[in-house]
């Protein structure tokens, strides 16, 4: 018998990623449609930084391109370069701007740099006097981020001075809320004004406010453009209350070996955990190179047949070890796996037990996985209850 490439990578493999791309579409869909509930023509972009936030951004800009989005946001230029190669003809935002003497690699791939400042803005119009040609430009506002983006006075500047655009073709105005994922913080109020009034300043341009929490606090926050990125992926945009998002990933990994210990035994590097009976234990092909955080010791679970097991001892750079003494064996036997990641632990619960959030969760997912692409087949629209495209764990 002759496996695939993929089938053997999979059978190597320790642990296996599974990332539901009709998930990321149906995820896209349903804040598009949240953009366009006002009756407005609220169009809906993708942000792709960080790989996708860990998913895969070369499958994942084709495949929500496919589904109509047409406008993508990157943090690096180098991020761009790789995007452009899946994505030769839609407009690609490079957030982090215009690095000095980047000029060409933007021009002669067609990325459009979100301009922070007026010397950004300076140089990108000498390279467009250079090219003989109007290039895009993305202006990003500081609306109190105080992070990236046109300061008080170099807004002022512009406003005042609209030919210094001369050459350019304004394709967005954008700003970045500060606490959107708290509807009750008078800071998002605030910037709504400060942007507002920017906007009113320099008409004509599209404009765009609304990362995914910010989605969620209403149509006056919409504008021309939404620009999320975590909810695609599944992460909750509404912390405290349901995730009305799809989750979108799955990680299992494989175990190594078991093995039964007395009572009073320690598991792993500096003996951390102790057995307060006899115990039987089993070693599992992840680790923190892989970005299950060390500090995740004792403080977490793993899921396997119907139990949520404790992870006990030290996390290793490549192997953790699980209690799995109430598991029958039949159910933990060497080359099953377990669920890290899945229905029964969430990015978002898995970032509460390491006291971090599920960006950080998931944009450290490692590189080391077998990565499997699906397309949760019977999903056609964004109130269907989510499946489970792998299955209950076996
Ligand atoms: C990362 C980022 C987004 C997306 O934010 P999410 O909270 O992941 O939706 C939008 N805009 C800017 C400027 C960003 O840096």
């Amino acid at each position: 018998m002759s496996l695939s490439a993929d089938e053997a990578s999979a059978r190597r493999a320790g642990a296996v990623l599974t990332i539901d791309l009709g998930a990321i579409a149906a995820n896209w869909r349903g804040l598009r449609d949240a953009g366009r509930a006002a009756g407005r023509p609220v169009d809906c972009a993708a942000v792709l930084k960080a790989d996708a936030y860990g998913t895969g951004a070369a499958l994942v800009g084709p495949r929500l391109a496919a589904e109509g989005c047409r406008q993508f946001f990157v943090a690096h230029i180098d991020e761009g370069l790789a995007l452009r190669r899946a994505l030769p003809d839609h407009p690609i935002y490079v957030l982090n701007g215009l690095l000095p003497g980047t000029e060409p690699d933007f021009v002669e791939h067609g990325l459009t740099p979100v301009l922070n400042h007026l010397g950004q803005l300076n140089a990108w119009r000498a390279a467009a006097q250079r090219y003989e040609r109007a290039l895009d430009a993305v202006v990003h506002l500081d609306t109190g981020m105080h992070r990236l983006g046109f300061g008080t006075e170099d807004a002022q500047v512009l406003t005042n001075e609209r030919g210094r655009l001369r050459g350019l073709r304004l394709a967005l105005i954008m700003s970045h809320l500060v606490a959107s994922e708290e509807p009750a913080n008078p800071i998002n109020g605030e910037q709504l004004s400060r942007f507002r009034s920017f906007v009113r300043a320099m008409p004509g341009a599209p404009t765009s406010l609304a990362n995914s929490s910010g989605i969620f606090l209403g149509p006056d926050y919409h504008f021309d453009l939404l620009r999320p990125g975590a909810a695609l992926y599944g992460i909750n945009p509404l912390p405290g209350r349901a995730n009305p998002m799809l989750s979108v990933l799955t990680l299992r990994a494989r175990i190594l070996q078991t093995r039964r210990i007395d009572a009073f035994q320690t598991v792993g590097y500096g003996g951390a955990w102790r057995s307060a009976r006899s115990s039987r234990i089993a070693t599992i092909a992840l680790g923190y190179a892989d970005g299950y955080f060390r500090n995740l010791i004792n403080r977490t679970y793993v899921h396997i047949a119907g139990f949520n097991v404790p992870v006990v001892g030290r996390i290793s750079m490549d192997l953790v070890t699980i209690d799995v003494t109430d598991v029958p064996e039949s159910d933990c036997q060497v080359g099953a796996t377990v669920e890290i990641l899945g229905p029964h632990l969430t990015p978002d619960a898995l970032a509460d037990h390491a006291r971090t959030n599920a960006y950080e969760v998931m944009t450290a997912l490692g590189r080391r996985y077998h990565r499997a692409y699906i397309e949760s087949a019977s999903y056609d629209g964004p109130d269907d209850a989510p499946t489970d495209p792998v299955g209950e764990a076996a």
